[in-house]
């Protein structure tokens, strides 16, 4: 789950990261209202939406010379100005996608005297189990042009859970950073800050772009994206208060609500299937028979007819699905309950693209008489491979 900037920046200011004054707003009266509690004499305007590149970004139903998603502003007539531009507007950045993102929020922020901007961020480094550190002296806008063509340029380390974060890893940071004297506390209190934070929301990734150096001699965490783990944040009410539904995809949101583990893919075949194991499978083995999936999608052990009706309708709310393969193992869960979830969901939903169907484990027979006697055109299969030879026969059939 990600947040808003705002939201982002709030959070780690309590761990005691520097955080500039500011607001967020969701109309342009509060936009110059929360400017007026700055002390200017420079805003900031900024699209609060959950995708990066703001600053670079255009707005649709603006020309192409209109100025982006990151805005400074040097009196309120100005905040009202880029306020105005920006509410109800489409944001298109490299990470939204053509599609772009409509500015809903705005933050309004007491603007930096920026002297350096440098790049700070933790995640989960997957090889070797521990938060990792990534830190270059070339933040900004451009980080991914640094990354692809200047990588030396990128310092990377973690951090062993059994010690956590020490005084040297603060140092480290300092170092990569070409920092000395006083800045050079200021980061590795900013590093150790931000390590805390990512232990105690069990986030996925905090990452600081750009960590400002002030005229001032300050450090400034001056944009911020966080990002929780999902499977945690049973252990953190306060942050699921942060979601934004409005930012997330309409079937995955729709998905979680029952439960279901639904990512959406590129390709032409749906897939419903319980195991994530299984369902990994399943989707190697239709792109083996030649046709892509269009979802991840695992109902879980105790699929009840609810879930699996649920599932079915997620599933074809993708115009781009052209057959349903059901792959399910009857363990815990019977097959004929299965089927029975199935012709019911079938039913209710008007299925109008080829289905077929493996069933496997506890009453298997059973549940194959029930899809056979059920008068819908349901194909049964008998094994993984024949399952995915036969979707993607029945798909080309119907093109
Ligand atoms: P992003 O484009 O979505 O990554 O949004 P950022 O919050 O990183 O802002 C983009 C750029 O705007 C930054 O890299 C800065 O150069 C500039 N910017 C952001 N806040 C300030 C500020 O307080 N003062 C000044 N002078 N520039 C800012
Ligand atoms: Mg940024």
């Amino acid at each position: 789950m990600n947040i808003h900037e705002y939201q982002a920046k709030e959070l780690l200011a309590k761990y005691g990261a520097p955080i500039a004054a500011g607001y967020a707003a969701l109309t342009v009266e509060e936009a110059v209202e929360a400017a007026a509690k700055l002390p200017g004499p420079l805003y900031v305007v900024k699209a609060q939406i959950h995708a990066g590149g703001r600053g670079k970004g255009k707005f649709k139903e603006l020309g192409p010379d209109a100025k982006g998603g990151v805005r400074l502003a040097f009196n309120l007539d100005e905040v009202k100005a880029h306020a105005t531009d920006m509410l109800g507007n489409t944001l298109v950045t490299i990470q939204t996608g053509d599609a772009g993102k409509q500015v809903n929020r705005l933050y309004i922020t007491d603007g930096a005297d920026i002297a350096k901007e440098y790049y700070l961020a933790l995640l989960v480094d997957r090889t070797s189990s521990e938060v990792a550190f990534v830190v270059s002296t070339e933040g900004g806008m451009d980080i991914e042009e640094v990354a692809h063509s200047t990588p030396e340029k990128i310092h990377t380390f973690s951090v062993d859970p059994a010690t956590g974060f020490m005084p040297h890893h603060g140092r480290t940071v300092a170092a990569a950073l070409g920092l000395t004297g006083d800045l050079a506390k200021q980061a590795a209190k900013v590093a150790q800050s931000l390590y805390d934070a990512f232990l105690a929301t069990d986030a996925a990734q905090i990452e600081i772009n750009p960590l400002a150096q002030t005229e001032q001699g300050n450090l400034l965490v001056l944009d911020a994206k966080v990002g929780f783990d999902g499977n945690a944040l049973f252990r953190h009410k306060d942050l699921m208060e942060l979601r934004d539904e409005t930012e997330e995809d309409p079937a995955e949101l729709e998905a979680s609500k029952y439960d279901l583990a639904y990512i959406k893919l590129d390709g032409d075949i749906g897939c419903m299937v319980n195991g994530a194991g299984l369902a990994m499978a399943t989707m190697d083995i239709i792109k083996l028979n030649g046709m892509f999936p269009a979802n991840f999608l695992d109902v879980g052990g105790g699929a009840s007819k609810e879930k699996v009706t649920a599932a079915f309708k997620i599933i074809l709310s993708d115009p781009a699905v052209k057959g349903i393969l059901v792959n399910i193992f009857g363990g815990i869960m019977r097959c004929d309950i299965i089927a029975d979830g199935i012709v019911a969901a079938a039913k209710e939903v008007n299925l109008s693209v080829p289905l077929v169907v493996r069933l496997e484990g506890t009453n298997v027979q059973q549940g194959k008489d029930i899809l056979a006697g059920s008068g819908l055109p349901i194909v049964s299969a008998d094994d993984l491979g024949d399952a995915a030879r036969k979707i993607v026969a029945q798909v080309k059939q119907a093109a």
